[in-house]
């Protein structure tokens, strides 16, 4: 089956007891047991709900994996997966995270011992030089937020041989759409399902895909056991969105693409950063192992001022200023004082994160619109 069809009907069947082509909203806690231990599959809806097991299944089947699990967050999913580990284990994780993972990484994880290497994954061969008999975990995000840097994710899975040593990437940026990590050798793919799966702005969800049964069964138990599971209502949300991701992304990158190259050219934009312009410093990899480039991108205005970006931001009027990203709806924020506030500014500039940096989350409204409206704002200054 083609992606464009696993969208819609991957692992997927109608409701077996009435025919609904949507799974019900099956909005229950309990299931009816006929003798103690004797019941149609579930039990309990923390430990499995058939309209998250119909989400889980459709992700399986997008990622090109086996097994699918969904939690009440992406956060909540990447606590899953660190949960594998145990005191003493060690964590090489890329350097340039989203925020939220690295102060789950270094606020709540290294209390229990858990030692992080936070590296530049850009070079996959650096990986080598903090590998040892205490690595478990490889944590790789690509494209990566807000400077949109790509990892070789074959790569850096190349730098560990046969080593049992996880890999894990988040796959939130790009989409299965656009990479598919477990068909290149990652061991788990990790989704904000709030951003592009669901792609209506109107859930916080996470999922992991897994190839391996073993490893399914530890982080379902894990699921079960720490109990951070989505419901069946944001559960029907995310499938539904999923219905349309392959449309949905084909537009976000068509937009993205458009107005990468009307930035490129725009006399007040210094640099813009997207991973299909030639410019972008990773670009060949980008085309390796991308079948598009995404729908986000950052630019940054000449001049380097904050009260230029603050003022194109606050006059652009259908990119809407808000934090998240992957909606149907363009948003646009300022890393510096937003995502990216909580980092000092000499380490934020180090990487890119300038005071007059925007980022855009390009939605598939009609880009001619678009355009004129960023026009309009980057006029001002
Ligand atoms: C939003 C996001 C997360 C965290 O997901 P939540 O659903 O907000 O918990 C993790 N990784 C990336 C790349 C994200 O954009």
């Amino acid at each position: 089956m083609k992606f464009n069809t696993k969208t819609i009907h991957g692992n997927q069947q109608h409701d077996p007891s009435t025919g609904a082509v949507m799974p019900p909203i099956y909005q229950t806690s309990t299931y009816a047991q006929s003798s103690p231990g004797q019941h149609k599959g579930y039990e309990y809806s923390r430990s499995g709900n058939p309209t998250r097991t119909a989400l889980e299944n459709a992700i399986a089947s997008l990622e090109g994996g086996e097994f699918g699990l969904a939690f009440a967050s992406g956060l909540a999913a990447i606590d899953a997966v660190v949960k594998l580990l145990k005191p003493g284990d060690e964590v090489i994780a890329t350097n340039d995270l989203y925020g939220g993972t690295y102060r789950l990484f270094t606020q709540v994880f290294e209390k229990y011992q858990i030692k992080f290497h936070f590296v530049n994954l850009s070079d996959a061969s650096i990986v080598k030089k903090y590998l040892n008999k205490n690595t478990k975990l490889i944590w790789i995000e690509t494209p990566t937020n807000p400077m949109l840097h790509i990892i070789d994710i074959k790569a850096v899975i190349d730098q560990i041989g046969n080593k049992d040593i996880l890999v894990a990437v988040d796959n939130t940026f790009a989409t299965p759409y656009l990479q598919q990590p477990l068909l290149m050798g990652a061991d788990i793919v990790m989704h904000s399902a709030t951003k592009y799966l669901g792609g209506h702005s109107d859930v916080v969800m996470g999922v992991l895909a897994v190839h391996d049964k073993d490893l399914a069964d530890k982080l379902y138990f894990i699921q079960n056991a720490s109990g951070a599971v989505c419901g069946p209502m944001d559960s029907f949300l995310v499938l539904r969105g999923i219905k349309t991701l392959h449309v949905r992304m084909q537009r976000h990158v068509e937009n993205a693409t458009q107005i990468a190259h009307y930035l490129e050219k725009h006399p007040k934009i210094d640099k813009v950063y997207w991973p299909g312009l030639a410019s972008h410093p990773n670009h060949d990899i980008a085309q390796k192992q991308m079948k598009g480039f995404g729908g986000m991108l950052s630019f940054q205005i000449k001049g380097n001022s904050k009260d230029d970006a603050v003022k194109v931001l606050e006059n652009l009027t259908i990119f809407t200023l808000a934090e998240s990203l992957g909606g149907v709806e363009s948003l646009c924020g300022h890393p510096a004082s937003m995502t990216h506030a909580s980092i000092p500014k000499v380490e934020r500039e180090k990487s890119g994160i300038t005071d007059s940096l925007i980022r855009l989350s390009v939605g598939i409204e009609d880009v001619t619109d678009l355009i004129k409206d960023l026009e309009t704002a980057i006029g001002l200054v």
